[in-house]
């Protein structure tokens, strides 16, 4: 049976997680990293049609553009995003087409005023995510790589004797 996305990307997060030390703030933008980067693989074709679709923006979209940029988040619509530097639209933004205006996704966030976690796709594409997220019971995979992580980091430690961190001596 094939895997789904969130799967997926809980088993590589949970990969990644049971090795690196990795804090929760860094686990959750590996994970969304993790996901938007197969979420793109999938939709990649639906973009790219999209993209040829619109590559023109005419002087009336251009300010409409210049009119978005001042409110950010209304770039985010229930059916598509809207790419606050070309004005191109999209069912996602991805790390692909803001190569092209020198940016990742983390960057164009930070430029834009958006939080990390604030999905780079349309309202119904992240509502639909959100939802399947939730029923394949993410945060408890999550929740099962630390711990799992927190047993390796313990076994390491009886192992090798490291250094234990941070207890002071008097
Ligand atoms: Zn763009």
């Amino acid at each position: 049976m094939a895997k789904t996305l969130t799967e997926m990307a809980a088993e590589i997060i949970a990969a990644k997680a049971a090795r690196a030390d990795m804090s929760q703030e860094a686990l959750t933008e590996a994970l969304n990293s993790t996901f938007n980067a197969l979420a793109q693989l999938k939709c990649k074709e639906e973009t790219q049609e999209q993209a040829e679709l619109s590559t023109e923006v005419s002087d009336e979209e251009m300010d409409a553009l210049v009119e978005l940029r001042k409110t950010p988040k209304r770039s985010i619509r229930k059916s598509k995003v809207i790419c606050l530097e070309c004005g191109q639209e999209f069912k996602q933004l991805t790390n692909g087409h803001l190569k092209e205006h020198g940016l990742t996704t983390k960057e164009y966030r930070k430029k834009w005023g958006f939080t990390a976690r604030q999905p780079l796709s349309s309202q119904n594409l992240s509502a639909k995510r959100r939802k399947s997220a939730e029923e394949r019971g993410l945060g408890e995979m999550l929740k099962n790589a630390r711990q799992k992580k927190a047993a390796n980091a313990e076994a390491a430690g009886k192992k090798g004797g490291r250094k234990k961190a941070a207890k002071k001596p008097e």
